[in-house]
């Protein structure tokens, strides 16, 4: 899908907010969240507009594994391999998705509960 411009993570991968980006290659990226719900929480997007886990094809097959791969290596880099962290996609209304483009939340550097709230 065309980046989509009045949505917040197409504007920051489009490079107009890139402060807080991590990392980047050819298909995602990765950016602090602006309103951290632990010490480490960053954001791992494809560059593309998806809108949520729903959108993904099989030709995403890729792109998805590259997420899970950059949100582990951010994790090791960030020091959070030993002690743990947690990944999260939120999807629609029961699962808590505020942003209408997909988003890996990598979450560490606290202990985390469980069941979620
Ligand atoms: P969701 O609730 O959709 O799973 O998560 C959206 C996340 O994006 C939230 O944690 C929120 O703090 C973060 N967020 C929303 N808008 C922005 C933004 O403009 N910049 C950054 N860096 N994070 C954002
Ligand atoms: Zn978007």
């Amino acid at each position: 899908m065309e980046p989509q411009q009045n949505c917040p993570f197409c504007r920051i991968q489009a490079q107009e907010e890139r402060s807080r980006s991590v990392y980047e290659d050819e298909w995602v990226v990765a950016f602090e969240d602006i309103h951290p719900q632990a010490p480490l929480h960053i954001l791992i997007i494809p560059k593309r507009h998806v809108e949520n886990l729903l959108g993904l094809e099989e030709e995403d097959v890729l792109l998805a594994g590259r997420m899970l791969l950059v949100a582990s290596r951010i994790a090791r880099e960030r020091k959070v391999d030993r002690t743990g962290f947690r990944l999260v996609v939120n999807c629609n209304r029961d699962g808590g998705q505020t942003v209408g483009h997909l988003h890996l939340h990598l979450l560490g550097g606290r202990r985390m509960s469980w069941p979620p709230g």
